[in-house]
């Protein structure tokens, strides 16, 4: 990391940055992207090593796309034109548009483009950087004017301001008090297939109604590579699985081994939690910002971000 682009607190020769933003999926990295182009010194923490994989259909609505930065190229691995709905495996139907219903995109490579821009905008990044705590008062803060942003490591990083983005398992989010209402979980597959089934599911999804109160799941074609999924309350987890078995078998899935399973929890904030304490913002699934029947995220991410 540079630091010639943070300020030094006068007396302590630490870096203070204007601000510090904790997570670089989407929130984060349009955070990021819009403080820099503000003008302001801005370090971009995040845990992992860039491309990382996350837990997500990758499904781009309009509003999405309408809060990308300017000059984004979308990385479609689709284009959706018809979707097929049914009900727990019956009453099947599909109903077919010629506009775009939406877009398709794998997130590890949406993510890293996204803080490519940021970073090109002037944010720094900073990758295996895990954030343990941020302190407002207290020794390791030096004026009111001032965050302490506490690493796992032990190093502090000063900031006037700290965007905690830092995903549905927020420590900033913990920190500013976020209250959640609805938590869900999420699993989902992402299953290799031959070009045969690959072109079945082209410009096509499948969403159905799952057999748990609010369940659903879903079938989003990427070329060659089928992202399949389903979400239900968390406290459901043997029933949740059992429902993901049940959809890839009865979709003829169960033959392809997937070549990533993962679960995710998904999490809605209630309508009086707090966005912010002091100095100290959250964003995207750090605040709970999901629309709470489709668990869609992205584009809240983004424009909370923003
Ligand atoms: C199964 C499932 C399917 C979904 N499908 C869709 C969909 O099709 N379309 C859609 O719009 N939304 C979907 N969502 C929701 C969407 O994935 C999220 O809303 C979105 O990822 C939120 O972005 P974010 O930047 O807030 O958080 P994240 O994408 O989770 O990013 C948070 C980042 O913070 C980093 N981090 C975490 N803790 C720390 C720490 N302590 N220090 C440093 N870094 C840290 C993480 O490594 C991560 O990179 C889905 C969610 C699930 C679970």
């Amino acid at each position: 990391m540079s630091s010639e682009n943070a300020d030094a607190v006068s007396g302590q020769g630490e870096p203070v940055w204007d601000v510090v933003v904790v997570g670089a999926g989407p929130a984060g990295a349009s955070a990021a992207y819009a403080a820099a182009v503000a003008g302001r010194r801005v370090l971009l923490l995040e845990k992992a090593e860039l491309p990382r994989y996350k837990t997500c259909g990758g499904g781009i609505i309009g509003p999405s796309r309408d809060a990308l930065p300017p000059g984004f190229e979308l990385p479609l691995k689709d284009r959706v034109h018809a979707v097929t709905f049914s009900m727990n495996g019956r009453l099947t139907r599909t109903r077919r548009s010629r506009r775009m219903l939406f877009g398709l995109i794998n997130r590890p490579e949406f993510d890293a483009s996204l803080v490519e821009h940021a970073e090109k905008a002037g944010a720094v990044l900073r990758t295996g950087a895990t954030v343990s705590r941020v302190e407002q008062h207290g020794p390791a803060v030096p004026d009111r004017r001032t965050v302490a942003v506490v690493l796992a490591d032990g190093e502090t990083v000063l900031a006037r301001a700290v965007v905690g983005a830092d995903g549905s398992a927020s420590r900033i989010g913990a920190h500013v008090g976020v209250r959640m209402d609805q938590v869900d979980l999420g699993l989902e597959a992402e299953i290799p297939v031959p070009a045969t089934v690959a072109e079945d599911w082209a410009g096509r999804v499948l969403i159905d109604w799952g057999p748990m109160p609010g369940s659903y799941g879903w079938v989003f074609p990427k070329g060659d590579v089928l992202t399949v999924g389903v979400i239900s309350a968390r406290g459901e987890g043997a029933a949740t699985k059992r429902y993901l078995e049940d959809f890839i078998a009865r979709l003829g899935l169960a033959g392809f081994e997937p070549a990533v399973s993962s679960g995710h929890l998904t999490r809605c904030r209630a309508d009086d939690s707090p966005l912010s304490r002091g100095r100290v913002l959250v964003c995207g699934d750090a605040a709970g910002l999901l629309e709470p029947w489709t668990r869609e995220g992205i584009s809240f991410a983004l424009r909370s971000g923003r």
